[in-house]
């Protein structure tokens, strides 16, 4: 794989990258932590929460993160609810769903003008490989345990528009074809 970072844009659905499973990404290279940093750029750029390879068109198993500490969120906390700097996950596993399974509207950067309920559970732990090589595992709940599962759904090529509730789906219905349209 050659990829120069700077040409990396977000796609929009219904880009084919979009729907194409991401294959683990294994060892951690230069590459890999170029790609990282640029997803972390566009993030920023876009005032996204997370981002996922396959929303720059990559279908790598790889997401980054950000959901920043606030008066009721703490990177520091257990479970963590913030993330006290961007954060990549590498080849994520997420594990022991617990509590109450609750709806939250949820966007996404590849669905411009959508935001719908998705049904998710409250807490989560994830496995992953940070850029140094090394796995770690967090445990976490609220919007960062959400952000979490909507980014490795992205992975397994699925988007918020296939599991938000039947109503979040019809008031979106014409904004999905608009985009579908514009392809
Ligand atoms: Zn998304």
């Amino acid at each position: 794989m050659s990829t120069d970072p700077a040409q990396l844009r977000i796609v929009t659905y219904p880009h084919a990258a979009l729907r194409e499973p991401a294959k683990p990404v294994g060892t951690v290279t230069d590459e890999v932590r170029a790609i990282a940093d640029r997803m972390v750029e566009l993030m920023f750029e876009a005032e996204g929460i997370g981002l996922a390879a396959p929303q720059v068109g990559l279908p790598l198993r790889l997401f980054v993160c950000h959901v920043p500490e606030a008066d009721e969120r703490s990177a520091t906390a257990s479970p963590v609810t913030a993330t006290a700097h961007p954060t990549v996950y590498i080849d994520p596993v997420i594990t022991s769903p617990e509590g109450p399974i609750l709806p939250m509207d949820e966007g996404c950067l590849s669905l411009p003008d959508i935001t719908g309920e998705v049904l998710r559970p409250e807490h989560v732990t994830i496995e992953a490989t940070n850029l140094h090589g090394d796995r770690f595992t967090h445990t976490g709940e609220g919007l960062l345990a959400r952000c979490w599962q909507h980014e490795l759904d992205h992975l397994d090529a699925v988007l918020i528009i296939d599991k938000m509730t039947q109503l979040s789906r019809l008031k979106n219905r014409s904004a999905i074809r608009r985009l579908e349209r514009s392809a």
